[in-house]
């Protein structure tokens, strides 16, 4: 079994302790909220963090609130507390759907939205204990310069593979981000970068407040393809969001470093969406499942959940 390495360990109790601890250790600090994605990494050796600082004391980052106009989840909201959260399950299906499918009991228990958002990509050469690593080159992920999964690879493959930001990009959410410079609200989508070594383009002092979601009630689901039923990260996932008029967007996951969005603005436009989906995914081989097959699935997947959400709505 792996064994934490030495680390600072700080449990801020407000937003400005926590901000002078991210000023002071901008680089080596992790934040730690639920430290399901954490301390795994950590365990593996994926990451060294010199100081790791505790989020769950920070009063006032724990609702769900509805105005009538936004929604608005705080980062340490439990992935359970949101999949049993009846508002969001009868407005933003696709969302409820997804956090039914995270994971198992115990780690939706414990694991944040903002944790879950922010889970760094995943590949099958790279998420391995270090002696299983040594066995390879060490990867561009890895502080090398080779990709494991695609030979003569000139940048990192890995997967994004959370199952919330999909349903939340399919609902147009967006997070509060609270930096250096204040407060700012940015579209979801935005916070991928697109490169799998980096997928995010939070700076280290940035940390997520609130996610934000329309008010607005929606049709819609969420789709998941895993190896065990019991836990486990989606192979391909897909979600989709819409009004009444049939103007939405689906989104893909799980087939390269960041979601793939489509907004459409008619159910002829949603109709052509998956073999778009499918044209334009290229997973490669770093998952336990072939590329073809992951990418026939994109396709499958989207089929589904389109006849799904179409059969229970119109
Ligand atoms: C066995 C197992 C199965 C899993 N299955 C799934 C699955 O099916 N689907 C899935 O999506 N995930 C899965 N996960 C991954 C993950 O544990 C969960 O998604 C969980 O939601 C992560 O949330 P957390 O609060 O524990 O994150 P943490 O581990 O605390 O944090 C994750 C990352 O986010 C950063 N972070 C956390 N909160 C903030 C914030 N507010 N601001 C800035 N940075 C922040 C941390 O620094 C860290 O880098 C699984 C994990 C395990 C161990």
């Amino acid at each position: 079994m792996s064994v934490l390495p030495e680390f600072e360990y700080k449990r801020p109790g407000t937003a400005n302790e926590l901000f002078d601890l991210l000023l002071s250790h901008e680089t080596g600090a992790q934040i730690l909220a639920g430290g399901t994605d954490l301390i795994p990494r950590v365990k593996l050796g994926l990451k060294k963090p010199d100081i790791v600082i505790d989020i769950k004391d920070i009063e006032g980052l724990n609702y769900v609130k509805d105005d009538g106009e936004k929604v608005r989840i705080g980062a340490l909201t439990t992935i359970y507390n949101i999949k049993n959260n009846i508002m969001i399950k009868e407005k933003h299906p696709a969302l409820h759907e997804a956090t039914a499918l995270t994971a198992n009991e115990n780690i939706r228990q414990r694991g944040t939205v903002g944790g879950n958002i922010l889970q760094d990509t995943r590949c099958l050469y790279y998420n391995k204990p270090e002696t299983w690593r040594l066995s390879f080159k060490p990867c561009l992920k890895n502080r090398g310069d080779i990709c494991n999964a695609v030979k003569g690879g000139k940048k990192c493959f890995s997967i994004y593979r959370g199952d919330l930001a999909p349903a939340l990009i399919s609902l147009s959410a967006s997070i509060c981000l609270v930096g250096k410079d204040g407060e700012k609200e940015i579209p979801l989508e935005n916070i991928f970068t697109g490169d799998g070594m980096s997928p995010f383009s939070l700076k280290k002092t940035d940390f997520i407040k609130e996610v934000i979601i329309p008010s607005q009630k929606m049709i819609g689901g969420y789709e998941k393809l895993r190896m065990r039923k019991s836990v486990d990260y989606p192979v391909v996932n897909v979600a989709l969001s819409m009004d009444t008029k049939g103007r939405g967007r689906l989104v893909s996951g799980s087939v390269g470093p960041r979601p793939i969005v489509y907004e459409f603005l008619s159910s002829d436009e949603l109709r052509k969406i998956p073999e778009r989906a499918y044209n334009e995914a290229f997973p490669v081989n770093n998952m336990i499942l072939s590329p073809l097959y992951r990418k026939r699935m994109v396709r499958v997947l989207s089929e589904r959940l389109i006849r799904r959400v179409f059969l229970d709505n119109f």
